[in-house]
């Protein structure tokens, strides 16, 4: 599905009904300051048509995962943590503390992250 989505969040920031503070953008992406920052630096780059989740993305607009994480790696540089370090991430389902069904690629760094997985 790939029409905005009234009710959906990441569709409202990007159509800028909700203000977001932009950090790099593209025809076809958006990326904005995560509102509740799990590092120094946390970005969230979304693509601009709806797609529920990373695996619904790469079987409907292969070409737009693409876009999402190019973008996430522009913003890496744009960011200046490109040689320090940084996370992509995606999130999906309850037990990766999945909230938002718009798929959106988390960029994470700008300092030492911590371990994957259970926490501790
Ligand atoms: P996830 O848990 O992977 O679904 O990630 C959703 C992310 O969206 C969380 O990190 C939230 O902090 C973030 N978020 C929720 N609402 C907003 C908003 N209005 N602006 C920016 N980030 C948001
Ligand atoms: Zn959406």
């Amino acid at each position: 599905m790939s029409s905005p989505d009234p009710e959906c969040l990441f569709c409202r920031i990007v159509a800028g009904d909700i203000p977001s503070t932009a950090v790099y953008e593209t025809g076809t992406t958006y990326a904005f300051r995560d509102i509740n920052p799990q590092a120094a630096t946390h970005v969230l780059v979304v693509p601009r048509e709806h797609h529920e989740d990373s695996g619904t993305l790469a079987a409907e607009a292969p070409e737009l995962l693409a876009d999402v994480i190019l973008s996430g790696v522009e913003v890496a540089k744009q960011e200046g943590i490109e040689s320090s370090g940084y996370r992509l991430v995606f999130n999906t389902g309850p037990d990766a503390g999945r909230t938002v069904f718009h798929a959106h690629l988390h960029v994470l760094g700008g300092e030492q992250l911590g371990l994957f997985g259970r926490p501790h």
